[in-house]
């Protein structure tokens, strides 16, 4: 199956300079396990934007030879026992829990992944710096999605100046050239990029994903692999890069 483009190597990539920050630590082997992870997932469970039953896109996700998944509804959370259920149904994969969190207001509208946690609470949490240390403070890998999508989607890291562990680069709700913003946000901020599916319905996975060498055993490892900058962003085919996909 082809594995797609790493886009940080720059050997394939023609879109985006060939520097990534999250590619600087890899270190390249011939027997390397890699763990293909979708760090950006709904379901018609909780997010009325998705077409996929949740078992539909576990299915989807193993046929497409994704390792684990972070399950990440708009403002809700699934419970540990749901989750657990889920992945009792789907021992090819490891799913994981977590959140896209709206932030910021209505003036100010951003999309924030938590991804790992099970704690209800973060639902009706508001205050943006609160949100971000008390993921740190669980151990929790955040992630600003789509930052360049919207006009004031990176107001957090520009008005707010405060720092998520990672931006997305790649994702089906950027065109090449916001993922350009983000490329030169990531290092102006020296902040981890990561590539996502924002996946609705299996017509988004295999479009851009991460790829580690480190298993994830824990929904929280994934935090550390990001900041130790253990993984590669990829891309796959992007059929119409130049139109988000989604809500
Ligand atoms: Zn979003
Ligand atoms: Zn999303």
């Amino acid at each position: 199956m082809p594995r797609g483009r790493d886009i940080l190597l720059g050997t394939l990539n023609e879109d985006l300079p060939a520097s990534g920050i999250a590619g600087r630590t890899f270190q390249e082997t011939d027997n390397r396990i890699n763990m293909k992870v979708e760090l950006h997932c709904h379901t018609s469970r909780y997010s009325p934007c998705a077409k996929s039953r949740s078992e539909d896109m576990m299915a989807a996700l193993i046929a497409a030879g994704y390792e684990a998944v972070y399950i990440t509804e708009h403002d809700v959370v699934w419970r540990e026992a749901d989750i657990n259920r889920l992945q009792a149904a789907f021992p090819k994969i490891k799913i994981f829990p977590g959140i896209e969190k709206t932030i910021g207001g209505k003036d100010s509208f951003q999309h924030l992944l938590i991804l790992g946690t099970v704690d209800q609470n973060f639902i009706h949490m508001i205050d943006s710096r609160e949100i971000l240390d008390k993921a740190r403070k669980l151990g929790h890998l955040t992630v600003l999605a789509h930052p360049f999508r919207w006009r004031v989607g990176a107001n957090l890291i520009y008005r707010e100046g405060l720092m998520p562990d990672a931006i997305e680069c790649r994702t089906a709700s950027h065109d090449a050239e916001m993922a350009e913003e983000s490329t030169a946000a990531a290092k102006r901020f020296n902040l981890r990029m990561v590539n996502c599916g924002d996946s609705h319905s299996p017509e988004f996975l295999n479009r851009a994903w991460i790829e580690t060498d480190r298993p994830i055993v824990q929904a929280n490892d994934i935090r550390q692999i990001i900041l130790d900058g253990a993984y590669k962003a990829m891309v796959g085919q992007t059929p119409d890069e130049n139109k988000p996909a989604v809500d």
